[in-house]
């Protein structure tokens, strides 16, 4: 088993349960309890608050970028928070970008939660992010409200995160322009239907843009004065599918063909144009597959002498959870009453990969390769056909009560990881290091992956 600074502590009933070495002991887990008790009494009181907000944003479902009513909203419920939140409404220049901040104004550590905003094309909340939302706005309340009840010195920064879905990075577009300058750590989570896990890993993913520019000409008259883009195209596809079978079980490739250049049958096709998106394990993995499909495509023009432009737009990289602030967040999760299935797995137990794998994307992933994050998972009730996450199914899920206050127990947990970096002295040091260590396993394995930020 890797060495991750994790010990096994045994839990009534016998299952195993995991902490941090330096810093599990009975007084401070004492202290963690009373915290929780208050951080959970104060986000049940915001109960009739958050949950018409919560409702607001999924039956308002906007783009990337567009989420110009959620924008208000959200703003607007931070304002009337007059105790030293310092709202800023579209903020580094992006108009659908917040932030809001409660400072103690005496120095410690930075706090940062994300809230997520936007909808799908023709899906609505189909991912789910008004819980996000949710669950960050009840975290960074709670987590503001034990600092001032407790003189707790410190900074707790709220973004409203625009663009996620896609290819948009709305995070790292606030990254790009300073906005976490300053910021110790990054908190948020995810809904799904099968999973609560604090240590999660995500995809990278990058989307490439390929055209072929061949030559027309008549297909019956003269074909040999042109070059057939459209065959160049089906050439790359074809070695693509033949790669795929030769990839590594987490590369994912898609494609889309967008231009096949013209309906007519007595031209050949001067132009012709498809889209691939692909993921993998790691954004090192993401380079290796990325320079495979590549050939593929320059393999497609070779054979038939067309030109070729790949076009690499940002794409986003793998999530490296923290294991540091994952275990404090799973402690709370766990000490919250009435813990819901599934099990949240003990990330050190067993010979297993201890972290949760999903195949999905987001530009989070960006955010934990510049500061340690948790991007918590969590299960919601299903719909009727338990449709996951970018489903119609998902949508209605994604707007239930049960819902709601299961992102209410998610900000609860979220909040307690806060409190814990805010009053355990030296557990903020512990987890940048953590954070440092992971860095550095990254980079022996090669370089971070070129065309990604
Ligand atoms: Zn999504
Ligand atoms: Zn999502």
């Amino acid at each position: 088993m890797e060495e991750d600074g994790f010990i096994l502590v045994p839990r009534e009933g016998g299952e195993c349960c995991w902490g941090y070495i330096s810093s599990t002991n009975a007084n401070e887990d004492d202290v963690s309890v009373e915290y929780l008790s208050e951080i959970s009494d104060f986000i049940e009181g915001l109960t009739a608050s958050l949950w018409p907000l919560n409702k607001f944003i999924h039956e308002n479902p906007e783009l990337a970028f567009q989420e110009h009513k959620a924008h208000e909203a959200l703003t607007s419920f931070m304002r009337s928070w007059e105790d030293n939140w310092q709202v800023t409404p579209s903020a580094y220049g992006l108009e659908t970008a917040w932030m809001a901040v409660y400072d103690s104004r005496r120095p410690g550590p930075s706090i940062s939660f994300n809230a997520e905003m936007d909808a799908l094309p023709n899906l609505g909340h189909a991912c789910g992010h008004n819980l996000i939302a949710t669950a960050s706005v009840a975290a960074a309340l709670a987590t503001a409200e034990i600092v001032k009840r407790h003189d707790l010195a410190g900074r707790v920064v709220l973004f409203g995160t625009p663009g996620e879905e896609g290819w948009g990075g709305g995070k790292i577009r606030l990254l790009e322009r300073g906005a976490y300058q300053g910021v110790d750590i990054s908190l948020i989570s995810h809904p799904g239907i099968l999973h609560n896990s604090a240590l999660v890993r995500t995809t990278a993913f990058a989307r490439l843009e390929v055209e072929y520019f061949g030559r027309a000409a008549h297909a019956a008259k003269n074909p040999w004065m042109g070059v057939n883009a459209l065959d160049a195209l089906v050439i790359s596809y074809n070695a693509v599918s033949a790669l795929r079978q030769q990839t590594m079980p987490d590369d994912v490739i898609g494609m889309a063909i967008t231009n096949g250049g013209g309906e007519a049958t007595n031209i050949i096709h001067a132009y012709a144009a498809c889209v691939c998106v692909i993921r993998a394990r790691s954004a090192h993995r993401l380079k290796d597959l990325q320079e495979k499909v590549s050939a593929c495509f320059r393999a497609g023009a070779e054979a038939t002498g067309a030109r070729v432009k790949i076009t690499v737009t940002q794409g986003y990289r793998d999530h490296v959870p923290n294991r540091v602030l994952a275990a404090s967040y799973a402690k709370y999760w766990h000490q919250l009453p009435d813990v819901p299935d599934p099990p949240m797995p003990p990330p050190s137990c067993g010979e297993e990969q201890p972290f949760t794998r999903i195949m999905s994307s987001t530009d989070q992933g960006n955010i934990s390769y510049v500061m340690p994050s948790v991007n918590a998972s969590f299960a919601i009730p299903p719909g009727p056909l338990a449709g996951q996450p970018h489903s119609p199914d998902f949508e209605i899920a994604s707007g239930t009560e049960k819902a709601f206050l299961r992102a209410l127990r998610v900000g609860k947990a979220l909040a307690g990881t806060a409190v814990d970096v805010l009053t355990k002295p030296g557990l903020l040091d512990e987890i940048k290091r953590q954070w440092r260590r992971d860095m550095d396993a990254i980079k022996e394995r090669g370089d971070l992956g070129a065309g990604l930020l």
